[in-house]
């Protein structure tokens, strides 16, 4: 099942063709894309269940698939490839930090650049639909809801500076956290664990991975963060990017204003974002980066 958020209200998606929730179960679920993970099995039963009579879908009008979750994980370095290319030791215990869920965004929405120093991350999201409490690595997939496209942007100098990295200021930013453009069952995939990603900046792919170099793979990452906390309906846990980052480019290679990121994940679709200048971009560069935005 795959399933989206348009005019803020939660939708199911079959081809081109979407059912707005609220109307089709007359009431039975809401429209509120968030409060349908609390009740996501009888959510999934209803919507297994129903005709594909809906609306022609405007792929153009699909919003962030999991807008204002209570909790955002982020995992770093859990990619072989991008511990090759960063000359890191392969780690013992995952990397955990959190995006701030302000920073989320839509799949089709501008990005604010803060800086001349913002790099981009193609993610697979998983999304929790059963609450999480010291689950089993066996366990872990029953209770995720589905996978989505994300981009962990991060601005790299302030990730980086401080008495120790903070990783959670460096990637929450507004803009940083794009999902979408729809959430996508589990049962979907042939294979959840081994699933191709990347990204492009105006055409040019700068990552091209699969899910299967995961270091830490989805269900260990929710049996080790649920060890520590639950993880509650509607969580968001960003599971690592592979390799081809900027910033382990020679020289680096950084995100600037006109650019258009593209991201994409097999099977679930790709978030197209554009970066702006945002209020504290060095002014001399937004004028050089203005001329080229039509070109895109
Ligand atoms: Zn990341």
């Amino acid at each position: 099942m795959r399933i989206g958020v348009i005019d803020g209200r939660l939708a199911v998606v079959r081809g081109d063709v979407a059912v707005d929730v609220e109307v089709a179960s007359d009431g039975r679920f809401g429209a509120d894309p968030i409060a349908v993970f609390e009740r996501w099995r009888s959510f999934v039963d209803w919507a297994s269940g129903i005709d594909v009579d809906g609306f022609a879908l405007q792929p153009s009008k699909l919003q962030n698939p999991v807008p204002g979750p209570r909790q955002v994980f982020g995992v770093g370095a859990n990619y072989l490839s991008h511990i090759e290319e960063a000359g890191a030791k392969v780690p013992s215990a995952p990397l955990i930090f959190t995006k701030y869920p302000t920073c989320l965004t839509g799949p089709r929405d501008d990005v604010p650049l803060p800086s001349q120093t913002v790099d981009w991350e193609v993610e697979l999201v998983a999304v929790i639909g059963i609450r999480a409490e010291r689950v089993s690595e066996g366990a872990a997939w029953a209770h995720v809801a589905g996978l989505t496209v994300g981009q962990d942007i991060t601005e790299r100098v302030i990730q980086f500076s401080g008495p120790a990295p903070q990783f959670c200021m460096g990637k929450s930013f507004r803009g940083f956290g794009p999902l979408g453009p729809l959430l996508v069952t589990p049962d979907e995939f042939s294979d959840p664990g081994d699933i191709a990603l990347g990204c492009a900046v105006d055409g040019q792919t700068m990552q091209d991975g699969r899910t299967s170099d995961l270091i830490f793979s989805v269900p260990e990452l929710i049996a080790r963060l649920s060890a520590v906390c639950p993880l509650l309906p509607g969580d968001v846990i960003f599971t690592g990017t592979p390799a081809g980052v900027g910033m382990f480019r020679t020289p680096g290679v950084f995100l600037t204003p006109g650019q258009t990121l593209t991201s994409w994940v097999e099977g679930i679709g790709e978030l197209r974002n554009r970066m702006i200048a945002g209020p504290d971009y060095p002014a001399a560069t937004v004028a050089a980066g203005t001329t080229t935005p039509e070109e895109h």
